[in-house]
């Protein structure tokens, strides 16, 4: 175990260490990372619940965490704000230690911590880039999480989703995956960022994670001139 890991097993950041032990990641390191929002009660194991083991066996190898690293009891089992800001440098010192070059975030919880201005519903299947600690790019997808698959009969999407990411790391170009249409919105996209977040005109002007020297851009003409998005740890 890792000094990263043994950490995370012995917080007590937040009260939700009282409610089940903290789960660190649990697998060799990989460059593909999947993250869940938190673990269901009594895992021990990252994704080894029969959601997670559902995930597992259309994804295979990988290293598999969570958002917020401990689980609670009752039937919400998604974190709230405040446990996400709790867990947060738990999961910035895994990620830093991970260091993907993919990134699965499955729910919602897990994409807002990047892009709190995107849904799940409209950015699933749709890579983007991001910048972890100092130079280092990590090519993320969005999909639903295990427990909405599962119990909110979205199981289609989830494999959708996670088919095209797969192919994707084949390919070993996400470029050609940026989607056509607006991940605030559904709609036909004109514009997107160099980080491959495509937008309708409205969602361009209106998101605040379009940096002002982008504004009014239609289609940049250089893509080596990277604007990223920093993970700030
Ligand atoms: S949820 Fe995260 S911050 Fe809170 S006790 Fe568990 S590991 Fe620590
Ligand atoms: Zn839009």
């Amino acid at each position: 175990m890792t000094r990263v890991q043994d950490s995370v097993r012995s917080c007590t950041l937040c009260p939700l260490y009282r409610q089940g032990s903290p789960v660190p990641y649990g697998d060799p390191l990989n460059p593909i990372a999947v993250v869940g929002e938190m673990p269901p009660p009594g895992t021990t194991i990252p994704f080894s619940d029969s959601a997670g083991q559902m995930v597992r066996d259309i994804i295979g190898d990988a290293t598999y965490l969570y958002l917020v690293s401990c689980g609670k009891t009752g039937s919400l089992k998604t974190p709230t704000d405040s446990e996400v800001t709790a867990c947060r440098p738990n999961f910035a010192a895994q990620i830093l230690e991970i260091r993907p070059k993919w990134m699965l975030l499955m729910g919602s919880s897990s994409l807002a911590v990047f892009h709190p201005d995107l849904n799940v519903s409209t950015a699933r299947g749709k890579p983007f880039e991001l910048t972890i600690g100092k130079e280092k790019s990590v090519v993320c997808m969005t999909t639903v999480s295990p427990l909405m698959a599962q119990s909110g009969g979205m199981a289609d999407h989830l494999r959708e989703d996670i088919s095209r990411f797969k192919e994707m790391v084949d390919a070993e170009n996400w470029k050609t995956f940026v989607s056509d249409t607006c991940m605030g919105c559904g709609a036909w996209a004109e514009r997107w960022t160099d980080e491959g977040i495509a937008l309708c005109r409205d969602h361009w002007t209106s998101n605040p994670f379009v940096p002002d020297s982008l504004r009014g851009w239609v289609r940049k003409q250089n893509p080596t001139e990277e604007t990223q998005l920093s993970f700030d740890v």
